[in-house]
């Protein structure tokens, strides 16, 4: 493992010249180490891309893409159930730096050129979407993008590369919150932004160099060490979730279950078409009369589920959006609280048992 915020150079006209390094070698700590090139290296070959920029977070890595692509006066498009510190940066900072911006329904497929604008710089796609898991058209979109010089960018963090491609789809700029399966382990921050086109990567490159956004090595090998087991983590997780979704979408309490890979959900067929692998996240919408007090009870009664945010790491988590936030967006699929589970490694019978025993205590408090 490399640390370093010093670079050393055999000799003065190739210190003189560094910053010819930036792209392809080193110059400078803030602009990379061995350490975080290698799982650079690492995240493009998954992702079938040649050039990968990692940044503190994975809402950096979202933050990043918009700095280094946008200016003043250029116009983004970003879904309504895109992420929400993704929809409030760029609704509070980006628009105060002349940034225009629309929000568009997830629901949109190839009829997005209608808002495409000779202004639009940026199509943002998150897919699915977070906390309700909309499913996007992502080849239709990127297409459309591309037809009218716009970029596109997908939020890939729910499929990761093993479920889904977007640079093989079209898409030019592809971001992971490497925090959740890459990382695996719910203790290390870390996002990753992946490109096929030289261009763009040189500008993502100079931005998270000028803007000040390295990572520590240590970061950086927890990934790398998280990636060694990404695939099997993946496939067991992803299996497991199918079956608790599976049952969680039979209780009561349930009146939409949202997980694409469920025949009866929103967003199937499309996940159908351009999915190869379930994500370890699901969420539902909890049934009319189901209160907030009934629901506290309920994930006061979980045992094995700790209660926090993120997700996609070997240790289940559940984590309750309120009635209230989906009303505000536009076009919600729901008007109801919204409960999100995140599938661990733990054996999924004893899952499901304590999701049933917490269904129990949370019938009881309604009585
Ligand atoms: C968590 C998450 C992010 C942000 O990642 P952090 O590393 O927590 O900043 C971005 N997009 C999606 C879809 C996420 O789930």
């Amino acid at each position: 493992m490399w640390r370093a915020s010093t670079v050393v150079f055999d000799d003065m006209a190739r210190f003189a010249r560094r910053k010819e390094n930036l792209y392809d070698g080193y110059t400078y700590g803030t602009t990379g180490t061995p350490t975080s090139r290698e799982l650079e290296a690492r995240i493009a070959a998954l992702e079938g891309g040649n050039h990968c920029v990692v940044v503190p977070s994975g809402q950096a890595a979202l933050c990043l893409v918009l700095l280094a692509l946008v200016r003043a006066g250029d116009h983004v498009l970003v879904p309504e159930s895109a992420y929400g510190p993704l929809k409030t940066f760029v609704r509070e900072w980006m628009q105060g730096y002349g940034v225009e911006f629309s929000f568009y329904p997830p629901s949109a497929g190839s009829e997005i050129a209608s808002r495409i604008t000779p202004t639009t710089r940026v199509v943002m796609m998150e897919s699915p979407g977070s906390v309700t898991m909309e499913i996007q058209d992502v080849p239709a979109i990127a297409a459309a993008a591309r037809a009218a010089g716009a970029i596109s960018v997908v939020d890939n963090t729910w499929a990761t590369p093993l479920g889904f491609q977007p640079l093989a789809h079209g898409v030019d700029v592809c971001v992971e919150a490497a925090s959740k399966q890459f990382g695996g382990h719910s203790d290390v921050l870390l996002g990753a932004i992946t490109t096929n086109d030289r261009g763009l990567y040189e500008k993502l490159r100079r931005a998270q160099s000028v803007i000040g956004l390295p990572v520590s090595p240590d970061d950086c090998f927890l990934v790398l060490r998280g990636l060694e087991t990404l695939k099997v983590r993946v496939h067991a997780q992803g299996r497991a979730a199918e079956q608790i979704a599976t049952w969680v979408a039979r209780q009561p309490e349930v009146a939409e279950m949202f997980y694409p890979p469920l025949p009866q959900a929103r967003g199937h067929a499309l996940w159908k078409r351009d999915f190869s692998a379930c994500g370890c996240v699901m969420s539902f919408a909890v049934a009319p009369g189901v209160d907030e007090q009934a629901m506290g009870a309920f994930f006061n009664a979980l045992q094995i589920f700790s209660i926090g945010a993120s997700w996609g790491s070997v240790h289940s988590l559940a984590g309750y959006y309120p009635a209230a936030e989906q009303a505000a967006r536009a076009n919600p699929v729901t008007r109801s609280a919204v409960v999100r589970l995140s599938i661990g490694l733990e054996d999924p019978e004893a899952l499901i048992a304590d999701l049933d025993s917490a269904f129990r205590v949370c019938r009881a408090a309604l009585r």
